[in-house]
């Protein structure tokens, strides 16, 4: 028979791309793989061995270690090709050693794979170099999940000396008392800390604070583990290399053009489209309402691609004035050769005034669920106001919401592109039983409304509006982010 062998392979901190070529191709050739909770799904992509969760489970005890290498030794041993793959590196704070040397008791044949460590790649994800010439010249990774009465305790005196980079991994339910431990040895209070969780996760997070207030604040933020503790100096360069996430709300066909433009500002986005637009039937008069005023007006993009497939629109709107309500609208009614005006200010006086003297009578072609505010507005002023639904704004039923509800506390910037983005993310959120989280994560980030009336709607839903653009567009919403953003 064939002697088996036992490779101990680094699986990286959790996103399957950071997984080495080696570790995939042993996956791939495995006839056992040995792996523990945690992992993401798609890093057992092409294992067609038998896989062992030897990690807790709910309601299933957890393989001891010992139980562990008896199965390696046992699958081994009769001549199987064996993985164990271990989060990060299998040497750091794995117990990797311990398994390679029972092994090694028992003469069966192993190999090391090493691994991308979390202890250096979740602070580097987040924007945390853990060395930065001038600032840290030197890493120091421990273990902040001491035994009790253990023999050798950390020496915090010593490390609240080094001045370089402190990595603290297992180090969520001890950081209290850890915290209070590096400053009672005299590590300054004010010293920069962060907690990293699930470092290159979909749901990874950053808070960052002092090293007295790093424990309260991952407390109120609801830190769990995996995360690890930075303490230094380092972690300021995270406001200018960490990258703040950004949830798209728009609808799945504007997703990838709205994620490449928040990548160009420096976000990383998360494409969670909240709506999706179902057309309507267009009324028989339609011809006889365009025929009949001054004015056609667009208020998006969308609603011009849907109105110029009208057969016959071209000629209707021949002599007509047309306005757009913003330069993409416009922009969108430019490359199919109508030029538009665009009021100076989005709302309804910017409209009238931009309106006076020119035309007496308008017909917004637009979302059934638009705004009425503007046309209200017009009313008011005096002028006859025609409106014609081109579609319906539906919620999305899109299955990347209702991840993106379930990562709520990972995003740091919400982007509202319009009052029905708003009002379905919350339905969809409520009908999850997750309002509370989704209303939590909206008051500690960062919400953006496109312009008034989606303000108007987030007041109404009792959401607080920190950044407004004065144009109403989605990448005058992005460099205002960045600006403020930055600024915090
Ligand atoms: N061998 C692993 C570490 C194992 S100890 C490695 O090299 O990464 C487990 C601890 O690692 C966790 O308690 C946590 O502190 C840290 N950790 C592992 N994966 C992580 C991740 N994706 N993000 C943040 N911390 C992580």
């Amino acid at each position: 028979m064939a002697r088996g062998k036992v490779y101990l392979v680094g699986a990286g901190p959790g996103d399957p791309e950071l997984m080495t070529l080696k570790a995939r191709r042993l996956l791939e050739q495995a006839d056992v793989v040995l792996f523990d909770r945690l992992l993401d799904p798609r890093m057992m992509d092409g294992v067609r061995g038998e896989k062992i969760d030897v990690g807790k489970n709910a309601g299933r005890h957890k393989l001891s270690q010992e139980g562990i290498n008896q199965l390696l030794i046992e699958k081994a041993g009769a001549g199987l090709m064996v993985v164990r793959l271990k989060g990060g590196d299998p040497y750091l704070f794995g117990r990797g050693g311990e398994e390679a040397l029972a092994l090694r008791e028992k003469g069966i044949p192993f190999e090391i794979v090493p691994g991308v460590t979390s202890s250096i790649a979740a602070p580097a994800l987040a924007g945390i170099p853990v060395t930065h010439r001038g600032v840290a010249s030197s890493l120091t990774i421990v273990t902040g999940h001491e035994e009790p009465g253990k023999e050798a305790p950390l020496d915090w005196k010593a490390m609240a000396g080094l001045g370089g980079t402190l990595v603290v991994l297992m180090g969520v339910s001890r950081l209290k008392q850890n915290a209070a431990a590096l400053i009672a040895a005299g590590k300054p209070a004010d010293t920069p800390a962060a907690m990293v969780e699930k470092g290159g996760w979909k749901d990874q997070r950053m808070i960052s604070a002092t090293l007295g207030s790093i424990a309260e604040k991952a407390k109120a933020s609801k830190i769990e583990s995996p995360a690890i503790l930075v303490v230094g100096e380092v972690v300021r360069l995270a406001e200018k290399l960490g990258k703040k996430r950004i949830a798209i709300l728009r609808p799945a066909h504007q997703q990838k053009e709205s994620a490449a433009l928040a990548e160009e500002y420096g976000f990383s986005p998360i494409a969670a489209p909240a709506i999706a637009l179902a057309e309507k039937p267009l009324p028989e008069d339609l011809m006889k309402r365009i025929s009949s005023v001054e004015c056609v007006a667009f208020t998006s993009a969308n609603g011009v691609n849907i109105a110029l497939k009208i057969p016959g629109i071209s000629s209707a709107l021949a002599g007509k004035m047309i306005v757009a309500i913003g330069p993409r609208t416009r922009q969108a009614l430019v490359e199919r050769g109508l030029e538009a005006e665009v009021p100076e200010e989005y709302s309804s006086s910017g409209l009238e005034r931009m309106l006076r003297g020119k035309c007496q009578s308008i017909l917004f072609l637009r979302s059934a669920q638009g705004s009425r505010y503007l046309s209200q507005g017009l009313k008011e002023a005096g002028l006859f106001v025609d409106d014609i639904p081109l579609y319906d704004t539906v919620p999305s039923g899109d299955p990347r919401l209702e991840e993106l509800i379930m990562m709520i506390r990972s995003v740091d910037i919400f982007a509202f592109t319009s009052s029905s983005t708003a009002r379905y993310l919350v339905e969809r959120a409520q009908a999850l039983d997750r309002k509370e989280e989704l209303f939590e994560a909206l008051a500690a980030g960062t919400v953006a409304a496109i312009g008034l009336p989606t303000s108007q709607e987030l007041d109404r839903l009792g959401i607080r509006v920190d950044v407004m653009p004065e144009k109403f567009t989605f990448e005058a919403m992005l460099a205002l982010l960045k600006e403020k953003t930055r600024q915090k």
